[in-house]
This record gives structure tokens, sequence and C-alpha cells, in this order.
């Protein structure tokens, strides 16, 4: 069993940012994400998109930001456990709190900072006879990084947002680029939509609608041919290496909802001087943390960050006065346990 001063539960924005500021206050973090990556909806949702109100960053792409929050948190050396779920939180009889993971990995901690944003992360899944042999392989619900399709035949499936913004982003590198939808009209932002009438006019995008999916042909967990269905029951094959389905993102809290915690609307309420939450040693911070007129930023959660790590201090070392110092005079790196 590990033992630390913090588990933050949740590697996006807001729980990387309370890595550094827990270790300036001399707090060590081991944290916990359900994805295989660090930086929550920045990295899975949007790395490629510019954020605009970053304080200091008049334009820094979402994947930048928090590479470089994973770089601020370092010097503090955290501990990851990706890839994993927290599934039960316990306290023992010494008040430490113990947190489970779905890969058994266990933690004794004094403090939780629980930053899960709107839950554990999970693609909506179209429901295609073998579709686990070809995820990860050729099947892929997020992209990390638009050179992973350079020079590929690519189907794109659903008519949202990621759907239309994808498919204009990546006809700039792929071998071909078709969108499949069961709708005639997608739904994206007006200029995306003008985008993408262009290209389909000029041959770059192949719309194919109002199709869906219906099954998927290769060998070895490779793709080779998309079936689709027109909605009178018409087949049609399409060459296909790669598909994208993009029908959206279920998330929720699972068990977080289960650990005794107030809530309001699937959110945790907390005290916003704090981030305190009912429970005694656990802490709440970014979008899953509520109060009045909580505003959910990622500006917001930095802010918490510092607000919970600065009260985690002052309950694991109840008997010490805190002097408050900026980071000019501590510096950082000096401080890890
Ligand atoms: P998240 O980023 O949601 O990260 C939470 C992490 O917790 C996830 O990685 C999840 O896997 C993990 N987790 C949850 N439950 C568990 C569990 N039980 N066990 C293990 N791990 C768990 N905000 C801005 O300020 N400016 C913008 O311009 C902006 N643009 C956006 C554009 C888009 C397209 C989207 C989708 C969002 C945008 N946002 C923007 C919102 C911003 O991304 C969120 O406010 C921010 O990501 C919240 O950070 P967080 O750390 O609280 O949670």
């Amino acid at each position: 069993m590990y033992v630390t001063d913090v588990v933050v539960i949740g590697a996006g924005p807001a729980g990387l940012f309370s890595i550094f500021e827990c270790g300036m206050q001399k707090l060590s973090c081991h944290v916990i994400d359900a994805l295989d990556h660090v930086g929550g909806q920045c990295r899975a949702l949007y790395p490629e998109k510019p954020i605009y109100d970053i304080p200091a960053y008049p334009a820094i792409l979402a994947g930048d930001l928090v590479d470089k929050l994973y770089e601020q948190a370092a010097p503090f050396k955290p501990t990851y456990h990706l890839n994993q779920r927290v599934t039960h939180i316990l306290q023992d009889d010494e008040k430490y709190w113990i947190v489970r993971t779905s890969k058994d990995v266990q933690i004794k901690t004094k403090a939780i900072i629980i930053a899960a944003g709107a839950g554990a992360f999970g693609p909506n899944r179209p429901p295609l006879e073998n579709i686990e042999d070809y995820e990860g392989t050729s099947i892929f619900y997020f992209v990390k990084s638009r050179e992973d399709f350079r020079d590929k035949s690519i189907l794109i499936a659903g008519g949202g947002d990621s759907a239309v913004d994808w498919a204009i982003s990546l006809s700039e590198l792929a071998k071909s680029v078709s969108i499949v939808h069961r709708r005639p009209k997608f739904k994206a932002a007006p200029e995306s939509l003008e985008r993408l009438t262009k290209l389909s006019q000029e041959g770059e995008i192949n719309l194919i609608v109002p199709y869906q999916l219906s099954g998927l042909k290769g060998e070895n967990g490779f793709l080779t041919h998309v079936i689709i269905d027109s909605l009178d029951g018409t087949k049609q094959e399409i060459e296909a290496d790669i598909l994208l389905p993009f029908f959206g993102l279920s998330m929720n809290l699972g068990p977080i909802s289960e650990w005794g915690l107030g809530l309001e609307h699937n959110h945790i309420t907390v005290d916003p001087l704090t981030a305190k939450t009912n429970r005694e040693g656990i802490f709440a911070i970014g979008d899953v943390a509520t109060y009045a007129h909580k505003q959910k930023l990622i500006l917001t959660g930095f802010a918490e960050a510092a607000q919970a790590a600065q009260a985690i201090r002052a309950y694991t070392c109840p008997d010490e006065i805190l002097h408050f110092e900026y980071s000019t005079t501590k510096g950082v790196g000096i401080h890890t346990k």
C-alpha cells in the first residue's frame, strides 16, 4: 500500500495544478486518472484547439497548456496511476483515507482532492459486432495527434462539432475523408458548416447521408471496409483503414456519487473558500465542484486548487501556524519530501 499526504482524483487541468499547489505546501501527491494520459478534457477532447482565456497566454493550444501544467508539477515528484478509476474510499481508525482503484492499487492518504470534472470519461461506442477487435488500431474515439492519420483513408461517423471539425482538419493530410451521418444536416458552428460544404463540393470530403454504421470488415485488428446502411436498409461498403466514431462522451461520477458527499445535479457542493466538502479530509475542485455563481472555467479550477492546498495544509498540520508566502519567496523544487 502506498502512503501519501494527498490523493488527487483526476489529472485534468485542475488536478494537475493542485499537485503544484500541494507541493508548495510541502504535501506529496498521488494522482489517479481513468484515462491513459494526463490532461482531462483538454487532452482528450480538444488538444489542438487554442484557448484564449488563460491569463498571460493570449492563445495556447489545450494540449500545450496541460503539457506545461505537467511540467510545472514535476519538481514535486507526484506519482501517477493512469488508466484506472477510483472505485472505493474507506476511512481507517486513524482517520486516514484508503483509496482503491480498478487496478487494485491502494493508497493511504491524509486528504483527497476530487478533481474529477464531469466524471470518468467514456466514449459512446456504436453497437457494432467485434468493434473491440479494432479499437486502438483502426478505431479511435479521440484524436491525440493529426499526424497519426496522415495518408489514411478515414471514415468519420457523427454529425456534431467533433465530426465536422475533424473532417475539415484531417482532410488536409489524409488520403481520403468521408463522413457518414444518419441525418442530412450536420450540427456545427456556421463557419465550420460553410467550410464543410465547400470541401465537399471540391471533392476533398465525401458526405454520406443519411446513412448509419452497420458493420466492420478487416483482418488482424486492421480495418479494410466499414459497412453502412441507408434508412431503407440499402447496404454499402466503404473502403477505410480508420474509423472515427464521434457520438459524444458519456461522463458520469460513477462511484464518487456513492461516497456520502453533498451533491447538486451531479456536482459536489463545496465551501468556495476552502474547497471542503461535507466529509472531513475530502476536498473538491474544478468542474466537479459547485457553489453559488460557480463558473466552470480552467482558471476557476486553478484558484480552487490553491484554496484547497492551503486548507489541506491547515487540516493535516493543525498545530502549525501558517505563514503565507509568495512563490517568488519560496521558489520550487526545494519543498519536496
Ligand atoms: P476535467 O478536465 O474534466 O478532468 C477530469 C479528469 O478526472 C478526467 O481526466 C477523468 O478521466 C478523471 N476522472 C473522473 N472520475 C474519475 C475516477 N473515478 N477515477 C479516475 N479518474 C477520474 N474552459 C476554459 O476555461 N476556456 C476554454 O476556452 C474552454 N474551451 C473548451 C472547449 C471544449 C471543446 C470543451 C469540451 C471544454 C472547454 N473548456 C474551456 C472547459 C474546460 O476544459 C474544463 O473546465 C476543464 O477541463 C475542467 O478541468 P477539470 O480538471 O476540473 O476536469
